[in-house]
Formats: C-alpha cells, sequence, structure tokens
C-alpha cells in the first residue's frame, strides 16, 4: 500500500474511531432524550443502520479491503450527512487514492453547507486545495489555498502547500513572499531555500529589466545576491552570481573575491567556480595569483576530488605533465576510491609511456572498488549486501537473496 494511502486510511480511522467514540456517549445521552427528538431527521433506525455501517467499515478497514471499506463509510455518510469529518476524510481517501474528481465533489459538498463551523469549512476548503493541485488546476489551488489563509492567515499546511505551488508555478517573488510568512508563523527557516528563491527572483527581475532597457546598458543589481549570502552563506550560485555581474563592471578584484569566498564557507563545492576564477585572474592580468590560489586550494584540509582534478586538468593544458603527475598520484593516495582520479592518472601515465606505474594504479583502484562491492541483492526490497543474510534485514522476507 502507498504511503499516502497508508496516511489517508490512518485518518479516516482516527476519525471514525472519533465519531463512534462520541457516537456512544451521545446514545448514553440518548437513552435520556432519544436522539430523534434532537435531531429530527435521523430516526433511531437509520441511527443503528448509520453505526452498522461504521462498524463494517471499520471491519474492511483492518481486513485490508479499501474498496469495501470505502463503500460502507460512503453509506452511512449517506444516511447521515452530519458527519462532516468521516466526510472529509472519505474525500481526502479518495485523493490518495488518485480519485481526484470524486474528492473534489465531496469536499465541494461540504463547503457548500450553510451550518459549518469554521474549523470544518477550513479544513474542507483546504482539503479542497490539495485536491485541485493534484488535479492540476493550480489557479483554482492557489484560489483555495488563499480563502483558508483569510479565515486563518497562520495555517501552516496551507502556506505550505501554496508555497510549494508557487514555486512550481516559477513565480520566485509569490513563493518567497509566502515562504518569509511561513518562517515567521512558524518559527522554522530554510534559509537554502530562501537563498535560492531571492536568486531566481533577482535573475527573473534583470531579465524584465533587459527586455524593458532601450539601448544604453543595463548593469544587473547585486542587491538580490547579497541578500542571498546573508540569508545563506554556503550559497554558491549567489557568490557565481555576484562574481560574474561584479566582471560585468570590470571590477575583477571585487569578482576574485566573491568567487574565493567559497573556499570558506562551501570548500567541497569550490571547484565549480574554477572557471570564472580563471577568468577573473586572467582579466586582472595576474596568472601567478590563480596559480597560488589553486596551489594553496589542493593542498589545504578541505581538497576534494574534483578540485584535484579541475586544476590537474589545466596543468594538462599547460603541458605541464609532471607537475599534474604528481598532483593526480598524491590525489589517489588522498582519494584511492575515486575512480576518476585514478582513470585521469592513468590515461597521463599512458600518455607518458609509464606503464607499469599505470597498471599499479589500476590494479590498486580495484582492489578498494571491488572491496566495497556488494555480493548480494535482495530480489524482494533490493537491498545490497555483502554476506549472505537468510532473511533480509530490510523487508524481512525469507531466501530472497540472490548473487550479483
Ligand atoms: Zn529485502
Amino acid at each position: 500500500m502507498k504511503l499516502a494511502n497508508l496516511i489517508g486510511w490512518a485518518a479516516l480511522a482516527i476519525t471514525v474511531g472519533t465519531v463512534l467514540f462520541r457516537a456512544g456517549l451521545r446514545m448514553g445521552r440518548d437513552k435520556i432524550m432519544p436522539r430523534s427528538a434532537i435531531n429530527p431527521g435521523v430516526s433511531g433506525a437509520s441511527q443503528n443502520e448509520e453505526t452498522a455501517f461504521y462498524f463494517q467499515g471499520v471491519h474492511f478497514l483492518l481486513s485490508d479491503e479499501p474498496d469495501k471499506a470505502i463503500e460502507a463509510f460512503t453509506q452511512a455518510v449517506r444516511i447521515n450527512t452530519d458527519t462532516v469529518e468521516i466526510y472529509l476524510s472519505l474525500g481526502n481517501l479518495f485523493r490518495a487514492r488518485g480519485e481526484v474528481g470524486r474528492a473534489i465533489r465531496i469536499h465541494q459538498n461540504i463547503i457548500a453547507r450553510p451550518d459549518l463551523s469554521d474549523q470544518n469549512r477550513t479544513a474542507a476548503l483546504f482539503a479542497l486545495a490539495e485536491d485541485y493541485r493534484q488535479g492540476g488546476f493550480l489557479d483554482r489551488a492557489v484560489e483555495a489555498y488563499r480563502r483558508v489563509l483569510e479565515v486563518d492567515p497562520a495555517h501552516r499546511k496551507a502556506l505550505t502547500g501554496l508555497q510549494a505551488l508557487h514555486e512550481s508555478e516559477g513565480r520566485w517573488d509569490l513563493a518567497l513572499e509566502v515562504l518569509r510568512t511561513l518562517k515567521r508563523v512558524s518559527g522554522q527557516a530554510d534559509p537554502r531555500r530562501e537563498a535560492h528563491l531571492l536568486l531566481r527572483a533577482g535573475l527573473e527581475l534583470w531579465e524584465q529589466e533587459k527586455k524593458s532597457a532601450s539601448s544604453t546598458p543595463l548593469l544587473p543589481s547585486l542587491d538580490p545576491y547579497l541578500a542571498a549570502i546573508k540569508v545563506y552563506p554556503g550559497c554558491v550560485e549567489a557568490y557565481r552570481l555576484l562574481g560574474e555581474a561584479e566582471l560585468e563592471r570590470n571590477a575583477y578584484a571585487a569578482a576574485i573575491k566573491h568567487f574565493s569566498m567559497v573556499r570558506k564557507t562551501r570548500p567541497s563545492h569550490l571547484f565549480l567556480l574554477i572557471g570564472p576564477l580563471q577568468k577573473a585572474f586572467t582579466l586582472a592580468k595576474d596568472d601567478k595569483g590563480f596559480e597560488r590560489m589553486m596551489q594553496e586550494a589542493v593542498d589545504s584540509a578541505t581538497s576534494s576530488p574534483r578540485l584535484i582534478l579541475c586544476w590537474g586538468n589545466i596543468l594538462e593544458e599547460q603541458g605541464r605533465l609532471q607537475e599534474a603527475v604528481a598532483l593526480l598520484r598524491s590525489g589517489v593516495i588522498a582519494h584511492p576510491a575515486s575512480t576518476f582520479l585514478a582513470h585521469r592518472l592513468i590515461r597521463l601515465l599512458r600518455r607518458l609511456g609509464q606503464w607499469q606505474e599505470a597498471c599499479e594504479i589500476a590494479d590498486r583502484c580495484l582492489d578498494v572498488l571491488t572491496a566495497r562491492q556488494p555480493v548480494f541483492q535482495c530480489s524482494q526490497c533490493g537491498f545490497k549486501c555483502q554476506d549472505i543474510s537468510w532473511k533480509c534485514p530490510q523487508c524481512q522476507v525469507w531466501d530472497t537473496m540472490e548473487p550479483l
């Protein structure tokens, strides 16, 4: 059973449990005053029938017969349409099963009721928004989320849904606005998301400015990039855009400063900015500075296989093959499981005719790889392991391991 279905069922089971519990209390009360006297729409006989359908529904739910369970609950809510909670859950369950049309009809029916409490109206509106979103009716989903937020501006799930929706539509400014409301309401920040939304919104604005501009050339505003870095100092893309914008202003030193900030804030991703850094140093006529920076970066504790590879490629392009070999050799020792470093070193050694060492490197690399390779895989769930387990540790099924 899919997770969404499972959650739907759990919600329905809890709702039915609560309703039955309340029904029990009500029946106790009804001994003093019959329910038909309180609610003339429900006779004693149909109340019994309604309860019977609930119990039937629960029975089918427990025996994993979802279609029959839905049928029983549908019958129950047909007899007594007052049970809004079950109606709501039923709609949610239809949505979880992919039957969006039925979910929409149920939730619309609930909203159309004149005697609905504010809480139930909000819940039904939210459910309808989720139906529309899943069904791909995005404008209607936005409208429904907005209606929920008119009643309850701090409705976290509606804010989350609306935020995701704006993001999927590429409405970056709106997505950012809702994200900030969500942050204020929940007290929980999502700096990485916020930073990237700032960048997207900034880039969109820049594109619009370029289109509407006359012949005078414009320069991109640095503000969105600076704002993104302030929110999330590890935002590599913000440093890249900031550096590129400085390059457009011919401010080479500033560009170098921004690109190389990644060495401090996100050293694992520095290799992504090697190209822009090289360009900035070249424009600044400071090739030595670039070389010094690269040497320091590959020698530092935060150096990564990708960074070593990038610098190795540059050395190779410049014809400094022995230096490239020395760099890759130490790289392979520091990162023995890195296949692409070993591969590049082997190719270089072959180019230099150093076959013996090339073979040794290949051999060592294969040793590391085979030692890490799984030997068995569960035919049931795909779990991989090196030693055979007669009962799969992941799916708990017996004797499903097949050798790879
Ligand atoms: Zn398994």
